[in-house]
């Protein structure tokens, strides 16, 4: 009888461990300011903490329904008609996920066929890929041009086949802070008219964008929003990455379509912390002062860098700075984040490694969901260099 050879043959050869794993680490080894992984070094408010335990004592502590607890779709479908003027019926249309990433995977998961191509554009987050790839897709890419990242939509039209089965995209864009226009959406609704590509928006920063820009979620659009699964996460606006709660927004047919995979890849999503955030949603400030908040903050880190020989790059929306160090070093940018985060105890995310083969455009990201403590240390830390 044949033997097990001991290891099985990788589904994806080329990956390895999440860029954010490994510098986030890193930072810890070192004892560094860790900018890299995007989440915040501050505490959300403690009322909100209390609601969950209150649902937990009193009682919520068994499966919620998989779609997710009734109040909570309730509060998203509510916030999506006030804010972007499209109705999505609870019921049918709203799903609550395990945070964004699994929406992300579900939504591909339950539409690409193994041959499928999917286009996204690099930079690409880190886990479309591998997403599309473990369901057999083919990933077929596309450029945000640098230094603006603005996406170049001829470029995208020709690389449209018949094959095309998905589109993803992400505004405010991680890891550039750049933000599509209506235009942009006007431009790939063009693109997808007459064609069964389906969209999915990545949409988790739509609270933080700037200088009074107004973010243009799939939502919004009512032909793009026809085929797409709009995704945003919890974690981003009420600062708990950590409990990797989110939700998706689809037309009844998609929505089915997406039960069906995500009942079981997650089943559902835990009961007591949607609870306390179907209650912490009716307050619609929470999240709409969200972009004056983090406004301070990339203000107040952008001046900091000012005096360093950074090259500060456009910052629209998300929490994410990107900075150039063409003046500083030749040094891949792979390298450079890594002796930054040894040498002079900032960590950072280097931008080459969300591109396949690996652009050099010699660009570190900065997280700035940070106390301004942090900030400041890790400016005159920088401005050394
Ligand atoms: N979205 C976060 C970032 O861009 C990372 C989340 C993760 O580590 N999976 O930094």
């Amino acid at each position: 009888m044949p033997t097990f050879p001991g290891r099985i043959e990788s589904r994806l050869p080329r990956v390895g461990t999440t860029i954010f794993t490994v510098m986030s680490r890193l930072a810890a080894e070192c004892g560094a300011l860790n900018l890299s992984q995007g989440f915040p070094d501050f505490s959300a408010p403690p009322q909100l903490f209390d609601l969950v335990a209150r649902h937990m004592h009193a009682g919520a502590n068994q499966y919620a329904p998989m779609a997710g607890v009734m109040p909570l779709r309730e509060a998203i479908a509510a916030k999506i008609e006030t804010l972007y003027g499209a109705h999505y019926d609870p019921e049918h249309e709203i799903t609550v996920t395990a945070g964004g990433t699994q929406a992300i995977f579900t939504a591909v998961a339950c539409v690409v066929r193994p041959g499928d191509e999917v286009i996204v554009f690099e930079p690409v987050y880190d886990s479309y890929v591998p997403s599309i790839e473990l369901n057999g897709g083919i990933v077929v890419r596309t450029q945000l041009r640098f230094p603006d990242y603005r996406p170049d939509w001829a470029q995208v039209r020709a690389l449209v086949t018949p094959r095309t089965r998905m589109i993803m995209i992400n505004t405010p864009h991680n890891p550039s802070g750049s933000v599509w226009s209506a235009q942009d959406m006007a431009q790939l609704a063009d693109i997808v008219r007459g064609t069964d590509i389906v969209i999915a928006a990545d949409e988790v920063y739509e609270h933080i964008l700037f200088d009074g820009a107004r973010h243009e979620s799939c939502a919004r659009h009512a032909e793009l929003a026809q085929r797409s699964f709009v995704i945003s996460s919890f974690g981003k606006t009420y600062h708990v990455t950590g409990w990797k709660v989110g939700y998706v927004a689809a037309p009844r047919a998609l929505m089915e379509e997406f039960r069906k995979a995500h009942q079981f890849i997650v089943f559902t999503v835990n009961t007591p912390v949607q609870l306390a955030l179907a209650e912490w949603l009716r307050d619609a400030s929470r999240y709409l002062e969200l972009a004056a908040f983090y406004q301070t903050k990339r203000d107040a880190f952008r001046a900091g860098l000012a005096a360093s020989r950074f090259a500060l790059l456009p910052c629209a929306g998300t929490y994410f700075q990107l900075a150039s160090y063409a003046a500083i070093s030749d040094e891949p940018d792979t390298q450079l984040a890594e002796r930054l985060t040894r040498q002079i105890g900032v960590a950072s995310i280097p931008v080459s490694v969300f591109y396949d083969p690996p652009q050099q455009n010699r660009v570190l990201r900065f997280c700035f969901a940070k106390n301004d403590d942090t900030l400041l240390r890790a400016c005159e830390r920088l401005a050394r260099l």
